[in-house]
């Protein structure tokens, strides 16, 4: 591992401009992917910026209702907090489902957004890879990629982003808060996350050295009956197969408001705006169900080896929008 500098910052302000002007620092967060990348050779940072000890580590509702929840605060006081577990079940569940109970005490909501894709050749620097080393090759399009994109991949990568966080934020609109050398500044969900075209190695519209402080997620009374449910290979702490964040609100059999978002699936949470639009103001049945994600996965384009993620996801979105549907009615 590279010898690097420890910074321990207490002002935003004084955060970025550490790292906008050294190109080569990296904020620290829970430090439980980017210390392990280090130690990969993937990361080589020449100084560590931790922001631990930055004034983001509150939960708070806003005026209007919106819940504000900052970057620092921890995988597991997200996941325990009352506002969340009332108002958006689905978000505590999502962060439960992910990593294991000593690694939430430590990774911070920040990190998780960035967390890097556990693609096996992005993590294996003898490989070549174009997220890594831009324009040096995707092995896993012919290779090892049981477990990555079936959406919106390109040529040059099929990863996935492998956090269930962000699924959660993608149903509920999340809008990323950050502060950049310019000052600070808000991106919804799908302006921070690029799609993956012929630039894998960008993966948000951040600008060099930008800090997230937090992210806020808007007030949606249809939250309050979501879900998040995960397939994974084994039952105790493993990345997605593939996983969904559903909300629901049904009147007299018919769907007032849903939200619908799926993980590891593509290389950013993927928000089921085609399904969405299937289903309101349409019949809660299961038929129903069955169509609106056939009508999101129509643009599915399975390798050779995770084609069974299509009836994974198909089946996910049909079990828990039928129990949120049963749920409604009690
Ligand atoms: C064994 C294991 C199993 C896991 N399983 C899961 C799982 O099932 N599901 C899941 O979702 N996750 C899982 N994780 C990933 C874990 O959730 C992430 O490692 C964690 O969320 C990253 O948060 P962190 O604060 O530790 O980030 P760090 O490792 O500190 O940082 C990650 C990246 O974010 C940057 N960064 C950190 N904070 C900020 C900020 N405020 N502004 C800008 N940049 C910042 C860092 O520079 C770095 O590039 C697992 C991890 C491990 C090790
Ligand atoms: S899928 Fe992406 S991360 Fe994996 S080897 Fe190909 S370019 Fe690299």
């Amino acid at each position: 591992m590279r010898e690097f500098g420890y910074r321990r910052v207490t002002e935003v302000p004084e955060a970025v401009a550490l790292l906008t002007t050294n190109p080569e620092a990296r904020f620290l967060g829970g430090g439980t992917n980017l210390v392990d990348l280090m130690k990969a050779g993937v990361e080589n940072p020449s100084l560590l910026v931790d922001v631990r000890e930055l004034p983001l580590d509150r939960i708070e509702v806003a005026d209007d209702g919106a819940l504000k929840i900052g970057a620092t605060v921890t995988n597991s006081d997200l996941a325990a907090n009352p506002e969340v577990r009332r108002r958006y079940p689905a978000l505590a569940q999502a962060v439960l489902a992910g990593a294991s109970g000593q690694l939430r005490n430590m990774a911070t909501v920040g990190g998780n957004l960035l967390q890097r894709t556990r693609c096996g050749y992005f993590g294996d620097t003898a490989q070549p890879c174009n997220k890594r080393v831009p324009g040096s090759g995707c092995p896993a399009l012919k290779g090892e990629h049981h477990n990555h994109a079936i959406l919106d991949w390109s040529e040059h990568c099929v990863a996935t982003h492998p956090s269930d966080m962000g699924v959660a934020l993608a149903a509920f609109d999340a809008v990323v808060s950050v502060h950049t050398a310019d000052g600070p500044a808000e991106l919804s969900l799908p302006e921070f996350y690029l799609p993956v075209g012929d630039t894998p190695h960008r993966e948000t519209a951040l600008p060099p050295g930008a800090l997230i402080t937090g992210v806020t997620l808007p007030a949606a009374p249809v939250a309050a009956l979501s879900r998040y449910r995960k397939v994974r290979e084994r039952a105790s702490y493993a990345f997605a197969n593939g996983s969904i964040a559903a909300a629901l609100d049904v009147e007299d059999g018919t769907v007032r408001d849903v939200r619908l978002a799926f993980g590891a699936v593509a290389s950013r949470p993927w928000r089921a705006r085609e399904a969405e639009r299937a289903l309101t103001g349409g019949p809660a049945t299961a038929e129903a169900f069955a169509a609106a994600a056939d009508a999101e996965l129509a643009a599915a384009r399975p390798l050779t080896h995770n084609g069974y993620k299509v009836p994974l996801i198909r089946n996910l979105v049909v079990t828990m929008l039928t129990e949120l549907t049963q749920e409604a009615v009690r």
